[in-house]
């Protein structure tokens, strides 16, 4: 009897523990939490994800920043093919694009990250005088015991603060290096793969850093949802949109301005100036 009930009454595998390949890879772009994977019972084909501080769990995070599966596995798997096709057709545009994106990122972060970083190494040096001077009006007679206690103890704590705040932004100017964008890492990623045509989870994990989620608006009637990919070692790169036609034109372009580089004079003339 026990048995029967037993077998009756079996564990269905919740489809609830189902993974899907982007868990991980999406944030959130208002609260930058993870987006949860999540499907309907009574509508199989609605998987979608949304940020696991929505209204719906802890209300952290005013909106959903709802994305179906389907809709985010188009626009990634297009996003990869793209820029693997225009890395392998226009490396050295390709190259360019990556050196600029990383002037103005290291232009924009790292030049504030080390501005902050020298302030906080200025601010130490000027405590240590302080805790200096003080000992030396204390040695001079100019301070009571107490209120020579209590200044270098208010400097102590303040410099004990500081140093771990300069620590962790040592760390952050560190990281941020480690993550210089690298063109030829990313090209030697894209020679492995010449086409893609399925999105598989290994590709995920060569390709994406982490995939950023807005909310969908309503813009002029029109619904719109900005999703952002960041590659590995190269972050957020937008290429060049072309057509068929223009694709094709620039292939021949390139290849022929590939050919004029290497020639000096042909590059020499081509600059305007005068033929030696
Ligand atoms: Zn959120």
């Amino acid at each position: 009897m026990i048995q029967k009930t037993f077998k009756t009454t079996k564990c269905q595998k919740s489809r609830h523990t189902e993974k899907n390949m982007f868990a991980g890879f999406l944030r959130c772009s208002d609260c930058g939490a993870n987006l949860n994977y999540k499907f309907t019972h009574d509508n199989p084909d609605n998987h979608y994800f949304s940020c696991k501080n929505n209204r719906e769990q802890n209300g952290l995070c005013k909106k959903t920043h709802h994305i179906r599966v389907d809709v985010l596995t188009d626009l990634v798997k297009n996003a990869i093919a793209n820029i693997v096709r225009f890395a392998t057709e226009f490396e050295d545009e390709f190259v360019k694009i990556v050196v600029d994106e990383d002037y103005k990122r290291i232009q924009a972060t790292q030049k504030k990250n080390i501005e902050a970083l020298n302030k906080m190494i200025a601010q130490d040096k000027e405590l240590d005088t302080l805790c200096e001077k003080v000992f030396e009006e204390k040695i001079l007679g100019h301070l009571s015991e107490q209120r020579f206690l209590k200044l270098s103890q208010k400097y102590e704590d303040e410099q004990f603060e500081l140093k771990a705040q300069i620590k962790n932004m040592k760390k952050i100017v560190a990281e941020e290096k480690q993550h210089e964008l690298n063109a030829d890492g990313f090209l030697k990623i894209v020679r492995k793969y010449s086409e893609i045509e399925e999105l598989t989870l290994d590709i995920l994990q060569e390709f994406i850093d982490k995939i950023v989620v807005h909310h969908r608006e309503e813009i002029m009637g029109e619904t719109i949802q900005e999703v952002e990919i960041y590659y590995k070692m190269i972050g957020h790169i937008e290429i060049p949109k072309m057509s068929k036609l223009e694709r094709e034109s620039c292939i021949k372009e390139f290849r022929a301005k590939k050919r004029r580089a290497n020639c000096l004079i042909q590059y020499t003339l081509q600059k305007g100036e005068p033929k030696k």
